[in-house]
């Protein structure tokens, strides 16, 4: 492996990855990838490894974006290899898979390249970085002559990856949890070190950055910092509300609020907020920055719901995430979809009070840290909350809180500690509604008569245990028209090949969609099919990793047969 001073080929890590795709053991994925990191000597081909073979460029809070979809894709391996489009679409068709059709396209190219660089992971690491920098009109006509010089320097096989990177989309069944075993597994670390590390970095490159050169020490010394974010901790399904309680003795009782998390930091005199997916959407909130730089002291990180309200009763949650897409007349939207913070934790605290994190304090301590930093207005709360060891108590809140338009109640144990990125038994909900399904969007087809410039119905995949997708069934009712304005929109750049009506798309989004009933069907790759089922929402806070898997599918589809 060429290495040290000389950045590792962006050939050799292809190699690499066309070795991972034939092994479908994650223990041997794991055990595969720790040896390769362990050979790796150069910290930054370490890093952009790391990040690479989940096909990620940068980290999902890093404001920066290649911005390479699909069509520049197409127009860059058009120029590099003198195909036409249509047989380029036409592997696509072939293969369903974009990556691939460009082996192929730069297999069959037509000239020969007269730029031809030797491509390495910090070479193309470098041309990414150029792409996110680049801005302006004439930013795309750059990207495409940076793309074509690196199809024409490539061979096929990289190709496929280079393709693949630029989509987000590796195909190599590695997830995190594989990445953070194969890191514990390099350098003989502990896995929930390593967990532990990433929840609060949000960053591969770092962790395996840190667990190379400190171990053990260095990664306990990585702390949660201000304006990076930190994995939201989640809540279970509770199963029954008398045994939750006398587990916990008390019980910390919220409402859970219809809106969508967000993540708030202050500190050096500045304000970044994080959605659940972690990106930044600081710049879409200029009314809650106000509000929060008005209310809350300095030195910390805040962890609440957002709520889009009108006449003090919650909006649909479809407004929130509206709020959080805006990129331009973003005051404007303010004014029009208003939105409420109720704040229920506080993750980190560097004032005169405490000294930094504050995860490992006991909810009830940390409770004591946010009802002093932030002093409620209007549009900034902090949540309420009511100890009790009743359940006919939390009966009265959760229909206190559907009364109210939201969606039930969380029952927090007050002796527990904030644990990033962890759904566990210290945070349960109880929601209203009967189970839904988010499900990931894989394609779709256009619409009949009026709607035919509309995509309106879309195919759906569940996650199986190796991460891939498995198509599980169809929806077209639920939406409005509006609805199918905005997702045609939406799709419409993440659309990879169409055939007559249908169209194949980019799983990047995931659907919660309510249904009837599970049903067991030969006609979906799943083994279940749907019945009735019937779009919710765009569920724009959770990836295609957070989506169901086929095995909380075939548990719901179990359960239908209890009493
Ligand atoms: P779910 O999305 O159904 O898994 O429920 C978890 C989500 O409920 C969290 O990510 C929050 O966005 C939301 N939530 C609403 N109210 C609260 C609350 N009081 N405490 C914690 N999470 C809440």
């Amino acid at each position: 492996m060429k290495s040290n001073n000389e950045s590792l080929s962006f050939a050799e890590f292809s190699e690499f990855c066309m070795e991972l795709e034939k092994i479908s053991s994650t223990l041997e994925l794991a055990s595969r990838i720790s040896e390769y990191l362990r050979k790796i000597k150069n910290d930054k081909d370490l890093y952009n490894l790391s990040l690479f073979i989940l096909g990620r460029i940068y980290p999902p809070w890093d404001e920066r974006e290649v911005g390479v979809g699909i069509g520049l894709i197409y127009e860059a391996l058009r120029i590099s290899t003198g195909l036409n489009k249509a047989q380029i679409e036409n592997f696509v068709k072939e293969t369903g898979d974009l990556g691939i059709a460009s082996e192929m396209a730069l297999s069959r190219k037509l000239q020969t390249s007269l730029f031809v660089q030797e491509l390495t992971l910090q070479y193309v690491r470098e041309v990414f970085d150029s792409m996110s920098a680049l801005k302006g009109e004439k930013s795309q006509k750059k990207k495409i002559k940076m793309l074509v010089d690196l199809y024409s320097s490539a061979s096929p096989i990289e190709a496929r990856y280079l393709t693949r990177l630029l989509l987000g989309e590796m195909r190599l069944g590695v997830g995190e949890g594989i990445l953070r075993d194969a890191i514990a597994k390099a350098w003989g670390l502990d896995a929930e070190l390593i967990e532990r590390a990433y929840m609060i970095t949000n960053d591969f490159g770092t962790v395996a950055i840190t667990a190379k050169n400190e171990g053990l020490e260095g990664l306990k010394k990585l702390k949660i910092k201000p304006h990076i974010p930190v994995r939201m901790m989640l809540a279970q399904v509770i199963e029954s509300v008398e045994s939750a309680i006398s587990e916990m003795g008390k019980a910390a009782v919220e409402w859970k609020f219809d809106g969508t998390r967000v993540q708030i930091h202050y500190s050096d005199g500045k304000i970044t907020i994080f959605s659940r997916r972690l990106e930044n959407v600081t710049r879409a909130l200029p009314d809650v920055v106000n509000m929060v730089k008005e209310n809350v002291e300095e030195g910390v990180i805040l962890d609440g719901e957002a709520i889009a309200v009108k006449d003090g009763r919650p909006l649909p949650f479809q407004n929130i995430l509206r709020r959080f897409r805006r990129k331009h007349d973003v005051a404007k939207a303010a004014e029009r979809i208003p939105i409420i913070v109720q704040l229920f934790d506080v993750l980190y605290c560097k004032n005169d009070y405490f000294n930094g994190e504050t995860i490992d304090l006991p909810l009830k301590e940390r409770r004591k840290i946010l009802e002093r930093v932030v002093k409620e207005n209007e549009g900034l709360k902090v949540a309420k909350q009511i100890l009790t060891s009743d359940p006919k108590e939390v009966k009265r809140i959760f229909d206190e809180s559907i009364e109210a338009g939201h969606e039930g109640v969380m029952i927090k144990n007050p002796e527990s500690p904030y644990i990033p990125g962890k759904r566990g038994k210290n945070w349960l909900k109880i929601k209203e509604v009967m189970e839904t399904l988010d499900l990931v969007v894989i394609g779709g087809e256009w619409g009949e008569g009026k709607r035919s410039h509309l995509l309106s119905s879309f195919v759906l995949a569940c996650v199986d245990e190796n991460g891939e997708l498995i198509p599980i069934g169809k929806v077209a009712t639920g939406f409005t028209d509006e609805d199918l304005e905005e997702l045609t929109e939406l799709f419409k750049p993440e659309i990879e090949f169409e055939e007559g009506k249908k169209v194949t798309i980019t799983p990047k989004y995931v659907f919660e969609v309510a249904y009837q009933e599970i049903q067991k069907s030969p006609k979906y790759k799943s083994g279940f099919a749907l019945r009735f089922p019937r779009f919710v929402r765009l569920r724009e806070d959770k990836d295609v990793s957070e989506a169901d898997t086929l095995e909380r599918v075939s548990k719901l589809y179990e359960s239908q047969f209890k009493a």
